[in-house]
């Protein structure tokens, strides 16, 4: 399997409190020596509670927020690139390759331009094509995501929330990028529209080659779309796998915790008393130990006393970070 992106000891902090000359004395820490690989043409679901970082990490990837430290290295088929060494101008390159798409279609798009300009953003920005050019691909990028190209003049408000959503995704893809990350971006959306962007995300995909990662706080929105699923807790990534292996045989406790709270394949789950005790920790502390101590039903001493390393399964592409070996309960089906 081809890694695309390879993401390597990620760290995110942002000035929580300084002193009186300015200086930090207080960091929040948002993203926590996160690792992982996106395979070429694989959807990666990464979930968690509103609050753990999911976003953030997004975020550094297209380098809105620039990362702290760490190594976000770019696979093309002719180079390799650690994005996370380049300045501003040196990464608009490559910023063709990996493009984002945000939660809420209402305030993503420029109320006062028309769809066209919006979805020809980036190609302003990109490459000098003609007029002619220009139209030929937005006709093309509209059809592709199901928008009628004559809507093409109208401004944002004459459009639902779906078709907003597909005008985010088509000003998106119009770069033919590699790797799309998605956060929350069917979660403003009634149930229908929802399962049609769903459908969408999956013919995206295969017409556009794409890899992508599928961020979401909702584990059964994650569970019909991704090939693997990272689980996120205060900044890391506490459990990656394999979707069958996360959902049906969890390792780490906070999964069990999420997989509880949803119906999942519209199981009896044998789940549903788990309940997470207490708030997600305010990031700007720092936890000895493991960082779901204080709301893990299986805590123990040594939990209090020592971060647990990164576990994996033999022969299976599943890590946790957990000091137990339980076998917890995964959905029943
Ligand atoms: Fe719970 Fe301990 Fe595992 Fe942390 S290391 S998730 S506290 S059992």
């Amino acid at each position: 399997m081809h890694t695309i992106l390879e993401v390597i000891n990620l760290h995110k902090k942002f000035s929580y409190q300084t002193n009186f000359f300015g200086k930090t004395q207080v960091y929040l820490n948002a993203v926590n020596g996160v690792s992982f690989k996106l395979f070429t043409n694989e959807i990666l679901g990464l979930v968690g509670e509103s609050g753990c970082g999911k976003s953030t990490l997004g975020k550094t990837l297209v380098k809105i927020e620039e990362p702290t430290s760490g190594r976000i290295l770019l696979n093309l088929d002719d180079e390799s690139v650690d994005l996370n060494e380049l300045n501003k101008k040196e990464f608009r390159k490559y910023k063709r390759y990996i493009r984002m798409l945000f939660q809420d279609p209402f305030t993503s798009l420029n109320p006062r331009l028309p769809v066209k300009n919006i979805i020809s953003e980036p190609l302003d920005v990109h490459y000098k094509y003609s007029q002619k050019e220009k139209t030929d691909k937005i006709i093309d990028i509209m059809q592709k995501v199901g928008l009628d190209p004559d809507y093409m003049r109208r401004y944002p408000h004459s459009f639902s929330g779906g078709q907003r959503q597909r005008i985010a995704f088509a000003r998106a893809l119009i770069m033919n990028p590699k790797i799309l990350i998605a956060d929350e971006p069917v979660s403003a959306l009634d149930v229908s529209i929802q399962a049609q962007l769903i459908n969408l995300i999956f013919k995206l995909k295969k017409d556009f080659q794409l890899s992508i990662i599928f961020i979401s706080h909702d584990l059964s929105v994650v569970d019909r779309l991704a090939d693997r699923i990272a689980v996120m807790y205060y900044g890391e990534i506490v459990e990656i796998g394999d979707k069958k292996e996360i959902i049906y045989n969890p390792k780490h406790p906070y999964t069990e915790a999420l997989l509880s709270a949803v119906p999942i394949h519209n199981s009896e789950s044998s789940l549903k008393n788990i309940q997470l005790k207490g708030e997600l920790p305010s990031p700007h502390n720092s936890i000895g130990g493991c960082i779901f101590s204080n709301r893990c039903i299986y805590s123990q001493d040594v939990c209090k006393k020592e971060k647990p390393e990164l576990k994996k399964i033999k022969n299976i592409n599943h890590i946790y970070s957990c000091h137990l070996d339980q076998n917890l309960k995964g959905i029943n089906i």
